[in-house]
């Protein structure tokens, strides 16, 4: 299967869509968002400036980021395809992933681009839930995703919390950080004829209909 990237605003929806794939395609989920936010809860030096830089909204540093990408794809089970999602970020990233893909022997697959305008993520973003046992994500402002009982888990009864970078003064950051530096890359993908889009301001279903389209 080919390699999956997906490039999408903050709270786009990426997440769930990764997640989605993952079901159903069984290839691994390479989230540097997810994999930073492990790190941040680490108590060390590292640890505290990863988690200073998360919740202010701006980028972490990119050699930070380029050897724990490199390492995860090195790995027996992103062989068969994975899905790469919150990296690149800028387009210093998109170039050394060029050459960390060369030197892993692996192709950049399809680069899956979620349109979405600002002013609908504003209104998601404040709704955002996560299970803090198995990573199932709701939102308490959509009507179709809202878990059964407030703060609790529908999957698997964990409880529900919502991302310290989730409130909107840290989204208007993330939001300008990806304007400024993530939608550069857009174009570098383009411009290699890698480039998908997908509509964003449909139902999570949709959304995924779309993505099948390509991979299948
Ligand atoms: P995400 O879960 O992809 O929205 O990422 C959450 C946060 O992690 C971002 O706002 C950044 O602070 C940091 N982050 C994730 N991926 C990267 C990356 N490739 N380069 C720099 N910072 C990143």
């Amino acid at each position: 299967m080919k390699n999956i990237m997906f490039i999408a605003p903050p709270a786009a929806g990426k997440g769930t869509q990764a997640e989605l794939v993952v079901e159903k395609y069984h290839i691994p989920h390479i989230s540097t968002g997810d994999i930073l936010r492990e790190i941040s809860k680490e108590d060390s030096e590292i640890g505290e400036y990863v988690r200073e830089t998360l919740a202010s909204g701006q980028l972490v540093k990119d050699e930070i980021t380029y050897q724990l990408v490199e390492d995860r794809l090195g790995k027996e089970d992103c062989k068969n395809g994975y899905i790469i999602d919150g990296f690149p970020r800028n387009l210093e990233q998109a170039y050394k992933y060029d050459e960390i893909l060369e030197r892993l022997g692996y192709e950049v697959g399809n680069v899956i681009y979620i349109n979405i305008e600002k002013k609908v993520l504003e209104k998601r973003i404040t709704g955002r839930r996560l299970c803090e046992n198995c990573g199932a994500i709701y939102n308490i402002n959509d009507p179709k995703n809202t878990p059964k009982e407030e703060s609790v888990c529908d999957e698997c009864g964990g409880k529900l919390y919502q991302r310290s970078d989730d409130n909107l003064e840290s989204f208007q950051t993330r939001y300008q950080t990806y304007e400024e530096k993530t939608a550069p890359i857009i174009e570098h993908y383009r411009k290699q004829n890698v480039l998908k889009e997908v509509n964003g301001d449909d139902t999570v279903e949709n959304i995924f209909k779309q993505i099948e389209d390509i991979i299948k």
